[in-house]
C-alpha cells in the first residue's frame, strides 16, 4: 500500500507574491492519506509494476498546467529529483478567465500527490484571503435554459445528478481561475529539484540538447502538437466557448444554489450549447462567487463564421446569467471568448523515446465538461509514475484517462449528433438522461476520494 509521507511544515509553500505574503503550515489528514492511498492504487492498476527507470533524465516541452503536474511528480522522486527539464513559458496570472476553472475533487487528489501535499494546502494556495468557502462544490445539478415568450431565458426542470439534495461530504469540484490553479502548482513543488528554462522550443533535436541525461524522454505537453512526429494531426472541428465571472445581485440566487453548479443547456439550431454556472473564487476577483461558459461545436466542413459563433455563444452568457440574476464582473479585464482547437478522439502512438502527453490528456474536445485539467493531471501522474517504474509511459497515460475520455465522447454525440433528441429528453427526465455517465461516475471520476 501507498503511505502518504510524513507531512510536516510544508517548507517549499511559498505561496506567491502576487497573492499572498504569509507562510501557512498545513499538515496532513487522515483524508489526505485516504487520498493519497487511493491514487496509488489506481496507479498500481493503470502503470502496473516495473523495475529500474529506462530513460535517465525528461525533458517536458511546455511548462502549462499538465507538464507542471508531471515535473512535480517527478522532481519529488529519488530517481529524476534535478533531472527533469520543464521548457517554455509559464502562464502569467492575470484576471482573464482563459482555460479551464472546474477542477474535479478528483483531480485535485492527483495534483496533491504529485506535489506530496495536503490538499488543504493547495486549497489554500487556490483562493488565497478568500476564505468563505466560495469556489468548492459539491452538487452537480442541470437543466435547459430556453427563451421565453418575453425573450429572456427560462429554466425547465432542475435535477440533481452529483450530490443528490444535500451534496457529497467530500469535494465534488474547485472553481478557480485556472492560471492561479498553474500558479498554485508551481509555488508547491519541489522546485529544486527542477531545471526551468522560459524559452519556447520548436523541435526535438533542440529539446534533446536541453537533456541534463543521456538517455531522456522527450515529453510533448505544448500546444504545437505536430513537434514530435513533424506533422500536426488534423480534426475537422473546434470548440467555441466565453467564459467570465459573475456576480451575484442583491437580490440573491436565483435557481442555482450555494455550493452547487447549474449546467444550463441551450439548444442552438441543431445542436446543445454547454451552459454552465459554477461557484468560484478568485482572489484578484473578489466580487465574484460564480462564473458562467458557453461552449458550442463548430466543424469546417459544416462551416462557420467566427466572429458570428462567438457573438452568439456571448450574447447566450449574457442572456442567461441575466436570468439567474448574475452579472458579468469586468469583462474587459475578464471575460475570454475564442475557438479551442479539437484533437483526434484516438491520440497518436509517441515516437520512440518521446511522449505525446498533450494529445493523450485531451483527446477529442476541450472545455465542454469540467474534465480537461482531470485527465491532464492524471495523464501527467500516471506518465511520471510509469517513466519512475521504468514501464511505457505512453500506455500508462491513456490507460488513466480512458473512462474520462469515453464520457466525453458520450457527452459530445449527445449534444452535436442527436441534439434535438437530447433536447426533448433533458426536458422531461433531465436528472435520467445525466445519470449516465456523469451521475455514475460522481464518486469515481469527480469527486475526491475523501
Ligand atoms: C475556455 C476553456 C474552458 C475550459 N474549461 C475547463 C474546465 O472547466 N475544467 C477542466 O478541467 N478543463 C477545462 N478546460 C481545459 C483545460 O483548460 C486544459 O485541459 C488544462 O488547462 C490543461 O492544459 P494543458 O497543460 O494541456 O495546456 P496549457 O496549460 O495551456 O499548457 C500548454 C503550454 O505550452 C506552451 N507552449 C506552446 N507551444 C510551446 C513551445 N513550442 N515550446 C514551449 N512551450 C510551448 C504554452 O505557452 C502553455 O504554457 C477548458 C479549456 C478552455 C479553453
Amino acid at each position: 500500500m501507498t503511505t502518504i509521507h510524513e507531512v510536516g511544515p510544508v517548507d517549499s509553500a511559498t505561496i506567491s507574491e502576487l497573492i499572498r505574503r504569509d507562510d501557512k503550515v498545513h499538515y496532513a489528514t487522515e483524508r489526505d492519506a485516504k487520498r493519497h492511498a487511493h491514487i496509488g492504487k489506481l496507479l498500481d492498476r493503470t502503470v502496473g509494476t516495473g523495475s529500474r527507470p529506462y530513460y535517465d533524465s525528461v525533458v517536458i516541452v511546455g511548462a502549462g498546467f499538465t507538464a507542471s503536474v508531471m515535473a512535480a511528480r517527478l522532481a519529488r522522486s529519488e530517481q529524476f529529483h534535478g533531472k527533469v527539464v520543464l521548457a517554455g513559458p509559464r502562464t502569467q496570472e492575470s484576471r482573464r478567465m482563459k482555460d479551464g476553472a472546474t477542477l474535479r475533487g478528483h483531480g485535485t487528489d492527483y495534483i496533491c500527490y504529485a506535489l506530496d501535499v495536503p490538499q488543504n494546502a493547495y486549497v489554500d494556495a487556490l483562493y488565497g484571503d478568500i476564505v468563505d468557502g466560495r469556489g468548492i462544490g459539491t452538487r452537480n445539478q442541470v437543466t435547459m435554459a430556453t427563451k421565453g415568450p418575453t425573450g429572456a431565458y427560462e429554466f425547465g426542470r432542475i435535477a440533481s445528478f452529483q450530490g443528490g439534495r444535500t451534496g457529497f461530504s467530500r469535494p465534488l469540484f474547485y472553481g478557480a481561475r485556472n492560471s492561479r490553479m498553474q500558479g498554485a502548482i508551481h509555488e508547491l513543488m519541489a522546485r529544486n529539484g527542477v531545471i526551468e528554462l522560459a524559452e519556447a522550443i520548436t523541435s526535438v533535436d533542440e529539446a534533446f540538447t536541453l537533456a541534463p541525461g543521456r538517455r531522456p524522454l522527450i515529453v510533448n505537453a505544448s500546444h504545437n502538437s505536430g513537434l514530435l512526429s513533424g506533422r500536426a494531426p488534423e480534426v475537422d472541428w473546434a470548440t467555441s466557448a466565453v467564459q467570465a465571472p459573475l456576480k451575484v445581485r442583491s437580490g440573491g440566487f436565483k435557481t442555482v444554489e450555494t455550493n452547487a453548479s447549474l449546467v444550463a443547456t441551450v439548444r442552438r439550431r441543431n445542436q446543445v450549447d454547454v451552459g454552465l454556472f459554477n461557484p468560484y473564487g478568485d482572489p484578484l476577483s473578489p466580487n465574484s462567487t460564480f462564473y458562467g461558459i458557453i461552449v458550442g461545436q463548430v466543424s469546417k466542413r459544416a462551416g462557420y463564421d467566427k466572429q458570428q459563433e462567438l457573438t452568439e455563444i456571448t450574447e447566450e452568457l449574457y442572456e442567461v446569467a441575466d436570468a439567474l440574476g448574475m452579472d458579468v464582473d469586468d469583462a474587459d479585464e475578464t471575460l475570454f471568448a475564442g475557438m479551442v482547437p479539437g484533437a483526434p478522439w484516438k491520440a497518436p502512438a509517441s515516437p520512440p523515446g518521446t511522449l505525446e502527453l498533450q494529445l493523450i490528456a485531451h483527446q477529442g474536445v476541450s472545455a465542454t465538461f469540467s474534465d480537461g485539467m482531470t485527465t491532464g493531471a492524471s495523464a501527467a501522474v500516471a506518465a511520471a509514475e510509469a517513466v519512475i517504474r521504468g514501464v511505457d509511459p505512453d500506455r500508462a497515460a491513456r490507460r488513466a484517462v480512458r473512462e474520462v475520455t469515453r464520457d466525453r465522447r458520450i457527452w459530445n454525440i449527445e449534444r452535436n449528433r442527436i441534439g434535438p433528441l437530447y433536447d426533448l429528453l433533458i426536458r422531461t427526465a433531465p436528472g435520467a438522461v445525466a445519470f449516465y455517465p456523469f451521475g455514475y461516475h460522481a464518486g469515481t471520476t469527480w469527486a475526491s476520494a475523501a
